[in-house]
């Protein structure tokens, strides 16, 4: 996953982009950049790490210009790494051109042997790198056009910012997996993977990207082209709702927060449980459990306290982190758990490795029970669209039932949400909803293997 952000119009562009990219890095932590351009050449920097170790005073004054698109990186297609970064920047026959890509696709490896074997030459591992010689190789004449042309051959998901000297292009995929906003500071433009970072640079909330719509932004205004066949659905992320998105945002024209609330209440009507106090495993499942609380009438309380200055754990892509992460982050508060028959909230059971270590964490600190609840359904099957899941072998509840995954966890209880509850707020949720995750209906057909060094391990043969 990642986010992304475009600022057009502004003379502190890349200031905001550095703001934006604050907001969104929740959506990746491996690596950020910006690329501006003054109107006259495009300018970049890009670098692993998080936003606030990346950019300062002296890295942000060689970013000049009033445009600029920057990106948060976790990585699905390509290894982590510097030459992975984004947003990519070139410049081909007809001048600079940069390109942050939020999504995956399905046919990468197949366009990317097809470049090559016709002597392109490529300097990542990125899916989003083919997008960028699709278009320069386009025979067409606008850039709109090429644009059109280069995305009517790749599959899967993409949410694009596009610079040019000029202009800023944002694009949603026909099916519009994930979220890309549209905001307004006076006369500036801003584009934004989520509303969050509207908010924190103060632009006003104008609309939402349309899947299959590219925004053309440039010095007379901005345009809007539909050139994409319909497609049979939409396949917006119900993830993003999940766990994804900040919980303070706007997205696929719902607040996330009143969603996972709702998850949360419906959570409680489904698997009730006499106990003491409910508790959220923070942030993640903090609005899901007040609306498990809110519902089942028991005192919500802050059991297990969050160290604040350390990533999100899962994230990071060495195991050997991840599996160390979970007591740097959280750490019990004994007296709410002391004898206490315990809910623990959270929004999602990917390896069961955290949950399994929470709930020990919380019988050591005395809860006489210690019932799991989770705010979605078993995650079953990789995604290929953009969330960084496993593959299906580790996935827990791909091979074990819900009791098993009870044991293995070792709680008293356990209750997923089931896939009807999750979608409370709708009731057509098959024609809106990308859900693959759950029930391996995938919307457009994967052709390749979900492994993110897909493009990697084929250049090493
Ligand atoms: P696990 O130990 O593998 O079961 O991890 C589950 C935790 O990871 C949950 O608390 C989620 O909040 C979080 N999580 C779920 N999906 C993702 C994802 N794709 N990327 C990062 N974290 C995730």
């Amino acid at each position: 996953m990642c986010g992304i952000v475009g600022i057009y119009n502004h003379p502190e562009a890349s200031n905001l982009a550095y703001l934006g990219l604050y907001a969104l890095q929740h959506r990746g932590q491996e690596s950020a950049g910006i690329v501006s351009s003054d109107g006259k050449s495009l300018f970049v920097h890009r670098e692993m790490g998080h936003v606030a170790d990346i950019f300062n005073e002296s890295v942000l004054q060689k970013l000049p210009g009033n445009s600029a698109i920057g990106h948060v990186r976790y990585s699905t297609t390509g290894e982590s790494g510097l030459k992975n970064c984004q947003p990519i920047s070139v410049d081909y026959s007809r001048g600079g051109l940069a390109v942050a890509h939020n999504g995956n696709l399905v046919n990468a490896q197949k366009i990317r042997a097809e470049l090559e074997a016709h002597g392109a030459i490529f300097q990542s591992t990125m899916d989003t790198e083919i997008m960028i010689h699709l278009v320069a190789q386009s025979s067409k004449n606008s850039l709109v056009d090429r644009i059109t042309d280069a995305l009517k051959q790749v599959r899967g998901a993409y949410s694009l910012l596009f610079l040019t000297e000029t202009r800023l292009i944002a694009v949603r995929d026909p099916f519009g997996w994930r979220p890309l906003v549209l905001g307004k500071k006076g006369d500036s433009w801003v584009v934004a993977s989520e509303t969050c970072a509207l908010d924190l640079i103060e632009a006003e909330f104008v609309r939402e990207i349309e899947p299959g719509e590219i925004v053309v932004i440039h010095p007379k205004g901005m345009d809007s082209y539909k050139p994409f066949a319909r497609p049979h659905k939409k396949a917006m992320c119900i993830f993003e709702f999940i766990y994804f998105a900040r919980p303070d945002s706007h997205i696929f024209g719902r607040d996330v927060y009143d969603m996972r609330k709702g998850f949360g209440k419906q959570l409680a009507k489904e698997h009730p449980v006499k106990a003491d106090v409910v508790i959220p495993i923070p942030d993640s499942g903090l609005p899901a459990a007040l609306g498990y609380a809110e519902e089942s009438r028991i005192s919500f309380q802050l059991g297990l306290m969050r160290n604040h200055y350390v990533g999100r754990t899962f994230i990071e892509p060495k195991d050997a982190i991840r599996h160390f992460g979970v007591k740097i982050k959280l750490n019990p508060v004994r007296s709410v758990l002391e004898g206490k028959r315990v809910v623990i909230v959270d929004d999602s059971i990917v390896r069961g490795t955290t949950s399994k270590k929470i709930v020990k964490m919380v019988r050591d600190a005395g809860a006489k029970e210690v019932h799991i609840r989770i705010s979605s359904p078993p995650i079953t099957d990789p995604c290929f669209y953009g969330i960084d899941t496993p593959n299906k072998d580790e996935l827990i509840a791909s091979h074990q039932s819900v009791d098993e995954i009870r044991k293995f966890i070792g709680a008293d209880s356990l209750g997923y949400l089931s896939p009807k509850g999750l979608y409370w707020f709708e009731k057509n949720p098959g024609e809106w909803f990308c859900d693959a995750c759950f029930t391996e209906n995938y919307p457009v057909p994967v052709e390749e293997t979900a492994s993110k060094l897909k493009l990697a391990n084929k250049n090493s043969r």
